[in-house]
């Protein structure tokens, strides 16, 4: 029995499920989706603000800023309504309406910058907006996933530990990438703990993460448009990067067996059965990947077919009828 007195205190519901039977090859993918933020970001809020606390930046009168498209927004209202603290999550138009909603009622504030920058990113004008607001008000605390150093600790600490202590005969581990910082918090442990792992990152293409080719991304999460700070490929053996249309396909296939998970699970398991099938690994490859949500917040996008057909056309949705 877990019993908790804080909603942040759910960490790590160690809950892995062995995907074998669906691909043909031994995969356990841990689910990051069962905490009260839904999502693999619950860790590096709390860390991001016991951090911030254990420094003195942040105390009872402060404002916490942060700019999210989605699940860490999610994470720090929760941890922040735990805690007593105020909240503004500052986003675009390209947040999902529904995770917004899900913000306001955890009790935070949501800042929509309806405007790009001159060279068209969202995010660098989330990030100006946020500088502006914390020059203008010394009471605004901005915690900058995107730089701390709290977010990568978080899953060296935590998500890497509980998995190298579940997994002693662990041989491959695959873990998305948007700002980094699980792939990084977990390269750095087994680096250092166990450096015959084999880390694999993976991205989605159009994600200029690793060097990639910018282009049109639409499954959040998952991918960059500016070069993200906290990675170091240096760390990694290898990159897999996926088609949305392929990590809508994968969705789709674990939702036919009752596992709804989000864009970025069909993006991580589609690259980890591509990495895998590749090799003929035989069934005594132990191999892990990180599923960061679950799949009720994309409901209508990549579960809705006429969202695909906006976005990718028709071709994908036909493939996925032969499923
Ligand atoms: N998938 C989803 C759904 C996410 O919300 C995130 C966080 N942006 C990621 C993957 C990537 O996590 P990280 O920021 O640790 O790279």
């Amino acid at each position: 029995m877990t019993v908790i007195s804080g909603a942040h205190e759910l960490l790590d519901t160690e809950v892995y499920v062995d995907l074998r039977d669906l691909l043909g090859t031994p995969l356990y993918l841990k689910c990051e989706g069962f905490n009260f933020a839904g999502s693999v970001k619950m860790r590096p809020a709390v860390w991001m603000v016991a951090a911030a606390q254990r420094d003195g930046v942040l105390h009872a009168g402060s404002t916490l800023i942060e700019s999210s498209s989605g699940n860490l927004g999610v994470a720090l209202a929760v941890v922040a309504a735990a805690k007593g603290l105020r909240f503004v999550c500052v986003t675009d138009p390209k947040c999902n309406p529904s995770t917004a909603r899900l913000i306001r009622a955890l009790g935070a504030e949501v800042i929509t910058v309806d405007e790009p920058d001159a060279e068209g990113s969202y995010l660098a004008a989330r990030k100006e907006y946020v500088r502006r607001k914390c020059a203008e008000d010394p009471s605004y605390v901005w915690l900058n996933q995107y730089e701390n150093p709290a977010n990568w600790i978080s899953h060296y600490e935590n998500t890497a530990a509980h998995i190298a202590k579940r997994f002693p005969a662990l041989d491959t581990l695959f873990i998305g990438t948007g700002t980094g910082g699980t792939l990084m918090g977990c390269a750095r442990y087994f680096r250092e703990h166990r450096p015959a792992v084999r880390i694999i990152g993976v991205d989605t293409e159009g994600s200029v993460n690793f060097s990639g080719t910018p282009g049109p991304r639409h499954i959040p999460g998952l991918g960059a448009s500016t070069l993200m700070p906290l990675i170091d490929e240096a760390l990694l053996d290898e990159v897999v990067r996926v088609p949305e249309t392929e990590a809508v396909g994968m969705c789709r296939r674990l939702a036919s067996k009752g596992l709804l998970f989000g864009g970025s699970t069909g993006t991580v398991v589609s690259a980890a059965a591509r990495w895998l099938g590749g090799r003929g690994l035989g069934p005594s490859h132990i191999a892990v990947a990180i599923a960061p949500d679950l799949g009720e917040r994309y409901i209508d996008s990549i579960y809705h077919d006429a969202w695909v057909a906006e976005h990718y056309g028709r071709a994908p949705l036909e493939l996925l009828e032969q499923l």
